[in-house]
């Protein structure tokens, strides 16, 4: 799908500080980015330049000792780092406790969005999944959070379906009328059962014959008539209904029809058996599927917004090109927008439509991928872009000197003590976005009109 015009996400002029014992640490310097619907933003720099503060700041995650000194971060409208902010500025001297109370008010309003609008997958799939759960029931425990009505719609579905509506809604779908399909589960009162026969279609793994046999199963599946008034409540209203054995019963077939719905979406991301792999603990799997399970967590509520902070950097070559091929897909799929943090530009390079380039908490360089990649305009751009290897014997190119210490980042272009091209201007006066056309922006004094002496 083409990116959309319309941003997602707004960060404006955002200045992040975070206090600790050994000084106060300047990670955010005034970033200004937007991420359209729809598309992929790369965002690639040093180690320490402030990537996944950025990502955690949009899903509003941050620590207690995270000060938002200024900006703003909007999510359709919604400004994420407002209780912080306002917080920082009537404050006299900063409190982590205090910052807290701020962050509880933050983290309340922000649950109507994380998980459901925005969702983050992190590098490392262990940290991210309980070990003392079945990865299906992580799955379906998003689903149970914030669609639970989808979940009971989908079993009401199977127990009301006859054998002529699944036969009929099987043609829609043999003449991949997606949408003559959806119309008719509505007109039939059937929702939720397009959701089913779609997952089963769109599996690659599996023989035609066998999911059309699949698919004809999908019918006359009963369900207990207590439970079934329980599931229209559910349906109706997202909630649960309140009398705590029904209540109870309910549950445990949501939870089932969780685990059913978990596989559906872990075969579509090109799980092998995805079946058997929702009983199994993340300690069986292996660190690719671990990954696709926890992006299986993140994408299974349609988000308007996944942030994936280095998602491969912890597998190996071959895993990591079968995770990019499917964000590929994802991204065809779905209306998502991604925004990609990696250092590994090649990575950037495989998945990205546009691509932001951070340095000491700022974005110093941003535009479409092949702008970036083929024509770098700022030094620091230059300089990573000849740093990666490649198979071709080139010379390589490290960056010279170290990441300013962000205690005491260094006055004017935070760059220039290892910039090459550094000028008087640069060591005084930070230098403003330039806008080189096409969406290409620079912040460096050589595009500004300073002069080289
Ligand atoms: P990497 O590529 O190593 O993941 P990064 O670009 O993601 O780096 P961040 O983790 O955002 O960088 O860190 C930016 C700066 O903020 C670093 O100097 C880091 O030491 C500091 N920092 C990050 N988290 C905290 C924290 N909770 N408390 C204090 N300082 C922090
Ligand atoms: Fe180098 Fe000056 Fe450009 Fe900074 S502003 S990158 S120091 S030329
Ligand atoms: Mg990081």
């Amino acid at each position: 799908m083409s990116a959309g015009r319309e941003p997602i996400v707004t960060v404006r002029n955002l200045r992040l500080w975070y206090y600790t014992r050994r000084g106060v640490y300047k990670a955010l310097n005034g970033v200004d980015l937007e991420v359209m619907r729809g598309e992929v933003l790369g965002v690639a720099g040093e180690s320490g330049c402030g990537k996944s503060t950025l990502g955690l700041t949009i899903m509003g995650l941050l620590p207690r000792n995270a000060a938002i000194v200024d900006g703003e971060v909007l999510i359709d409208g919604f400004d994420v780092v407002k209780p912080l902010r306002e917080y920082y500025k009537k404050a006299k001297k900063f409190r982590p406790d205090k910052n807290e109370d701020a962050l509880k008010r933050l983290h309340k309003e922000m649950t109507r969005i994380r998980g459901v609008k925005v969702t983050m997958v992190f590098q490392e799939p262990m940290t991210a999944l309980n070990p003392v759960m079945p990865v299906g029931y992580q799955i379906a425990e998003v689903l149970l959070q914030h669609n639970m009505s989808l979940l009971a719609k989908r079993r009401l579905a199977r127990a009301r379906a006859t054998k002529d509506d699944v036969k009929e809604a099987l043609n829609f779908l043999r003449a991949n009328d997606y949408a003559g399909l959806i119309e008719y589960v509505k007109a039939k009162g059937l929702e939720g059962l397009e959701d089913q026969m779609l997952a089963i279609w769109r599996r690659r793994d599996l023989h035609d014959l066998v999911k059309e046999i699949r698919i004809l199963n999908m019918c006359c599946d009963p369900v207990n008539p207590i439970i079934e008034r329980g599931l229209k409540y559910t349906a109706r209203t997202n909630k649960l209904p309140a009398a705590p054995v029904i209540r109870q019963l309910v549950r445990r077939e949501l939870v089932k029809e969780g685990y059913r719905k978990a596989a559906e979406f872990l075969g579509l991301l090109g799980m092998p058996e995805p079946e058997k792999v929702v009983r199994m603990y993340p300690h069986e799997l292996s660190g690719g599927m671990r990954q696709r399970v926890v992006i299986a967590t993140a994408m299974i509520n349609n988000p308007e917004l996944v942030i994936l902070d280095e998602p491969t950097s912890a597998l190996d070559v071959t895993v990591q090109a079968g995770i990019l091929e499917l964000l590929n897909e994802l991204k065809q799929q779905t209306n998502a927008a991604f925004i990609f943090i990696s250092h590994d530009l090649s990575v950037l390079y495989q998945v990205s439509d546009r691509v932001a380039i951070m340095y000491a908490g700022k974005v110093v360089e941003v535009g479409p991928r092949d702008a970036v990649f083929r024509e770098p305009k700022h030094p620091y751009t230059q300089m990573l872009m000849e740093a990666v290897p490649t198979l071709e014997p080139h010379e390589l190119k490290g960056i010279k000197g170290e990441v300013p210490d962000l205690r005491n980042p260094p006055k004017g272009c935070m760059f220039h003590p290892r910039c090459p091209y550094a000028m008087p201007i640069c060591r005084e006066r930070e230098p403003p976005m330039v806008n080189l056309g096409n969406g290409h922006k620079v912040a460096c004094w050589l595009y500004a009109g300073g002069e080289r002496k």
